[in-house]
């Protein structure tokens, strides 16, 4: 298995449309890294210049140490598979699996193995004389993984593998590529749009926007302290709630003043809003640190907002509640015996220690 680096990596596609944009990136050797954004941030771009099944306009990429840029995929020693399982219609499970080492010239005995290895290692072994027509989606997912893994490659890519298959197979599918990983010890790249996924298979995640990477962190520090207010948009769901307004310094206390509600900052969110006194910023504050001040313990006034609530959704353990300022949105995630109807007013406590705020311009993180 092998180290995947990213250096200075530009892909410009004609039309001068920048796609991917001084892209660094260093993929550990065993690692399983997810690059994660919305449709059209340059993604599959991305994995495709690791493939070599996209030319690389400016920069390099070194696999195991060599670098990369000029050597055609099939001599890159990856295995890459595909959202539509790419499979051959017309050969049998056990086929498509042997035939990348069939072209390869191994022996049959070799071939023989690796193939009833992979498919016991995916749980397709009784799968094997059949033609793709005859599985299911999961089941054809299986069969392109375990294309690649007989290949034993020094790395595999993923480009929205999981995005044909029903929402209890993605599930499903994904713990089991986790597994796979873990089991196999392979450095992986792991494309999707979908940030649950890569929050719960990530070792790191890297979040692209516009062509630009915006972060790279584990799955609890993109959480906890994106980088910018599009990251702490992008994870998390129900998302961050953001409120603009501005700092004011009054009574030797620093606020943040949003027009319906003020907030008396504590130290620490003190410290991070000082250079922008007189100014406007982004609070944001995630919807599990907002409480009901009803079961709070956090009497301050300085951290309470009145609200009224709109849309009330119980999801079983917690109820996700809908409020409205007057002036902007958001969203509580309160317990699930708390009382919450449409049109009532309702105090909340928010949980200062878990504030963030951002330039309102950038829209990156003071810290
Ligand atoms: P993602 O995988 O994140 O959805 P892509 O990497 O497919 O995004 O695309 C990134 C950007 O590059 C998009 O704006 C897309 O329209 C553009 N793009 C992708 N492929 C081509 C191409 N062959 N020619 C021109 N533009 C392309």
């Amino acid at each position: 298995m092998a180290k995947v680096i990213l250096q200075n990596v530009y892909k410009i596609y004609p039309g001068n449309v920048m796609a991917v944009r001084d892209a660094n990136l260093e993929i550990e050797d065993q690692e399983f890294v997810v690059l994660v954004g919305p449709s059209g941030c340059g993604k599959s771009t991305t994995l495709r210049m690791v493939a070599g099944l996209e030319e690389i306009s400016r920069g390099q990429i070194y696999i195991d140490g060599r670098k990369v840029n000029d050597v055609p995929p099939k001599d890159r020693d990856i295995a890459m598979v595909f959202q539509n399982y790419a499979l051959y219609p017309h050969m049998s499970v056990y086929k498509n699996m042997a035939f990348g080492l069939k072209l390869r010239k191994f022996p049959k005995a070799e071939i023989d193995q690796r193939v009833r290895e992979a498919a016991d290692i995916l749980g397709i072994r009784e799968l094997l004389e059949r033609k793709p027509k005859e599985l299911s989606g999961g089941q054809r997912q299986r069969v392109a993984v375990g294309r690649a893994i007989v290949r034993k490659p020094k790395a595999f890519l993923f480009d929205e593998p999981l995005s044909n298959l029903d929402a209890k197979m993605r599930v499903q599918m994904r713990t089991e590529i986790s597994k796979l990983h873990t089991r196999l010890g392979a450095t992986m790249l792991y494309v999707t749009h979908d940030q649950v996924e890569a929050m719960t298979m990530g070792d790191r995640i890297v979040v692209m926007k516009d062509g630009i990477i915006q972060q790279v962190a584990t799955p609890l520090e993109l959480y906890d302290q994106p980088a910018n207010q599009f990251v702490a948009g992008f994870i998390g769901s129900p998302p961050m709630n953001f409120f603009n307004g501005s700092v004011v310094q009054q009574n030797g206390a620093t606020w943040f003043k949003e027009g319906t509600f003020d907030l008396c900052l504590d130290e620490r969110a003190a410290a991070k809003v000082a250079g922008y006194v007189g100014q406007q910023v982004v609070f944001g504050v995630r919807p599990e640190d907002i409480q009901d001040a009803r079961r709070a313990t956090d009497h301050d006034p300085g951290h309470r907002i009145r609200a009224t609530i709109e849309v009330v959704e119980p999801m079983g353990a917690e109820i996700f509640v809908y409020l409205n300022t007057g002036r902007n949105t958001f969203i509580a995630r309160l317990g699930a015996h708390d009382e919450a109807a449409v049109d009532q007013q309702i105090e909340l406590v928010i949980n200062l220690q878990k504030a963030h705020f951002f330039d309102a311009g950038s829209g990156e993180v003071l810290v």
